[in-house]
């Protein structure tokens, strides 16, 4: 008796060690039967779009965070955390963008219920831009706003595809370069419209820090009220931080974001109007969600495309 428990309990250790690798690694954790669909989670709207790109209707898709919902503050709900419990793979962005969620997620791949995959922490450290390291958030989380960065997310996402769903493997290959060739021609006109302003003008005032890696890909110098998480409210000094910058540099345009409430970009452009000059509401900005599906920025590309002409045309 003695013998069988300690066995048994040993080989349950080595069990849960494995199903832990595996989740770590993306493998397949989960047993389906034979043509039975994947229920995949996205978190964002960006996540969700390259996987219903490379999978179709192959997996049962649920995007967790519609149009207009903010990321770095959103709580999961009871019906958010059954989703989960049933999904097979679950990918979210990490780098703490989903501050929220991150326990429970990190808790869901650690117990090897699903495969779950923070797709932005995949990538190498020296790509990604630092944030504040000794507050325990190393790196920029918002990615996606580098077409080129994306792209090896967009990689990963078809990496897990194919190891969760193997028997689809040539499918799933060949949609994601469709895909990763069309997000090229993405990055190509973007740097084109960006190039068709003179350099001094690529200047991106937005209502939080979202686009750092979109400065640094596409040469814009980036400037916010808030920081890169908007779970820290701005404050009268960041308003009057950036009302001087904007005064100093005679910045044509600034922008409000479809995540976050327009107040604070109101208030630096009321601050401006104080001071005895103009600064025009350039647009919306997709930041962090992409717009209402059946919209022109209810794609990735369209949201990416929608931010480059919003800006180009607002600061030339
Ligand atoms: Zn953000």
């Amino acid at each position: 008796m003695w013998n069988w428990v300690q066995g048994s309990f040993r080989l349950s250790g080595v069990t849960l060690l494995v199903l832990a690798l595996c989740a770590c690694a993306g493998a397949p954790v989960v047993a389906r039967e034979e043509g039975q669909k994947l229920r995949v989670v996205a978190t964002t709207g960006q996540i969700g779009d390259a996987v219903r790109a490379i999978a179709g209707d192959a997996v049962t898709l649920t995007v967790l965070l519609g149009p207009g919902i903010d990321p770095h503050t959103y709580v999961a709900t009871e019906s958010d955390i059954r989703t989960f419990q049933r999904a097979d793979v679950i990918f979210y962005n990490g780098l703490h963008l989903e501050a929220q969620l991150e326990r429970v997620l990190e808790q869901l791949g650690r117990r090897g219920a699903a495969t779950v995959v923070a797709v932005a922490a995949t990538l190498p450290a020296d790509r990604l831009l630092r944030w504040e390291p000794e507050e325990g958030k190393t790196y920029d989380p918002h990615v996606w706003h580098d077409v080129q960065l994306w792209q090896e997310v967009v990689g990963t996402i078809r990496d897990t595809l194919i190891a969760a769903d193997p028997t689809r493997a040539e499918r799933y290959r060949s949609n994601a370069s469709a895909y990763l060739a069309q997000l090229d021609e993405l990055d190509g006109y973007i740097r084109e419209r960006a190039a068709s302003l003179p350099p001094e003008r690529r200047i991106l005032v937005t209502a939080h820090d979202a686009f750092g890696y979109f400065g640094r890909a596409y040469g814009f110098e980036v400037e916010a009220v808030q920081g890169i998480s908007t779970a820290t409210e701005a404050g009268a000094a960041d308003i009057q931080a950036l009302t001087s910058l904007i005064l100093e540099r005679r910045v044509p345009a600034i922008f409000v974001e479809s995540t976050i409430a327009p107040r604070t970009i109101e208030a630096v452009r009321a601050a401006v109007r104080a001071a005895g000059q103009e600064v025009t509401l350039g647009g919306e900005l997709y930041s962090d969600a992409l717009g209402a599906p059946d919209g022109p920025a209810g794609t990735y590309a369209g949201m990416m495309r929608h931010n480059i002409d919003t800006i180009v045309t607002a600061l030339q």
